[in-house]
């Protein structure tokens, strides 16, 4: 008699990695469901059209009793909780709404596990991140943040993130649930959102080459970030969840590079070694508190889990261009 395969409820299904996780989980024969918002979200028919085999159910983090009715409709083994308000600018102009979602979310996703009898039974993913630790001088070590380093986080974002954080593992400590988290530095590729300086680029790089714009508008261009490939990230994800043990996990490139370093691999795809006459400074892009740096040690996932990456930074950027290119060519919408 064959086993009943695995059910596994993915929140921000329609967001970058929720497509990737959805395609992973698919791939090792999970029956994945998708949690969407809204009542007409512009983003469904894509998903459907890409991922036939995921079942979208109607629900906003914001909502405790969609959430109830998702874990009973799923009756998931693992819940993959990646949906939020995840762009740090927006969060400055939202950052009430950000609460709601980002922090408060979290906990009504937890809470929806426990209230529906889930809470021996279903695993729990919650997305953390690498902006809870905020970059600042004092709280930088040489080798990276860790899952030991200190938290600051220095946006709305950040702050809602680490709510999440500590949420998990409170639910982790008081009532012996499997929740993991994951700490992920910035992951990128050719599902990631526009709003974001990487596929920002990449695209803008695209429209120049074909005649169709001819510069850029960025804020800062010294930040650093820790830039890996999304698809190596989900990986990650789902490692954590097979792992004995909850606990809490960085993923990581262990390498940081500055906007400037982007642009120049990005320009060199389209054959351009100057990139500055094509990028003008808009301090509407800039934010009122910036991260500076942020790097990333990804010994601990590494030894316990075995993860590893695939992709390096200047194949990311290879693949973002290439993607785009052709995306441009074929005359598909920028935004
Ligand atoms: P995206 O911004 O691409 O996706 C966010 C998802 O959240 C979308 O599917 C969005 O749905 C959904 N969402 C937003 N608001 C709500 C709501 N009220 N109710 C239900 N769903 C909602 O993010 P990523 O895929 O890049 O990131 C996944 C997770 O990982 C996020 O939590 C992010 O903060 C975190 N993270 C990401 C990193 C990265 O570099 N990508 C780094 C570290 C952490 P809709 O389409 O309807 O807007
Ligand atoms: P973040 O690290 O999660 O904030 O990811 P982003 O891709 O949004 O931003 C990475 C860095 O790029 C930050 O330091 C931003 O301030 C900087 N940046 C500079 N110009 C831009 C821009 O036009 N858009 C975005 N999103 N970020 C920019």
């Amino acid at each position: 008699m064959s086993e009943s395969p695995k059910s596994a409820l993915v929140t921000g299904i329609t967001g970058q990695d929720g497509c990737h996780i959805a395609e992973l989980l698919h791939e090792k024969g999970y029956e994945v469901h998708g949690l969407i918002r809204g009542q007409n979200n512009p983003r469904k028919a894509a998903v459907e059209a890409e991922f036939p085999f995921v079942n979208l159910i109607e629900g906003d983090l914001t909502d405790p009793a969609a959430l109830m009715r998702a874990m009973d409709i799923a009756n998931p083994d693992e819940v993959y909780n990646l949906g939020a308000i995840s762009h740090v600018g927006y969060s400055f102009k939202n950052p009430t709404l950000t609460a709601d979602v980002t922090g408060k979310g979290v906990l009504n996703v937890l809470e929806a596990v426990r209230a529906t009898g889930r809470a021996e039974s279903t695993k729990v993913y919650q997305a953390s991140t690498s902006e809870m630790f905020g970059g600042l001088d004092y709280n930088r070590p040489g080798a990276g943040y860790n899952e030991d380093s200190l938290f600051h986080p220095r946006s709305p974002y950040g702050v809602a993130k680490l709510y999440g954080h500590w949420i998990a593992k409170n639910y982790r400590e008081s009532y012996g649930m499997f929740v993991s988290c994951g700490i992920l530095f910035n992951h990128e590729g050719e599902r990631r959102g526009k709003e974001f300086v990487t596929r920002k680029i990449t695209d803008a790089v695209a429209r120049i080459h074909l005649g169709l714009q001819d510069h850029i508008e960025l804020g800062d261009l010294w930040p650093k970030r820790d830039w890996g490939y999304a698809g190596d990230y989900v990986r990650g994800m789902w490692q954590m969840l097979q792992h004995d043990t909850a606990d809490d996990f960085v993923l990581a490139t262990g390498e940081t590079h500055s906007i400037e370093e982007f642009l120049q691999l990005a320009f060199a795809e389209i054959g351009i070694d100057d990139w500055r006459p094509y990028v003008k400074q808009n301090p509407a892009f800039m934010r009122p508190a910036e991260v500076d740096i942020l790097l990333g040690d990804p010994t601990k996932a590494e030894k316990v889990l075995g993860w590893e990456r695939k992709v390096d930074f200047p194949g990311l950027v290879k693949l973002m261009v290439a993607h785009d290119l052709e995306q441009q060519r074929a005359g598909l919408p920028s935004a």
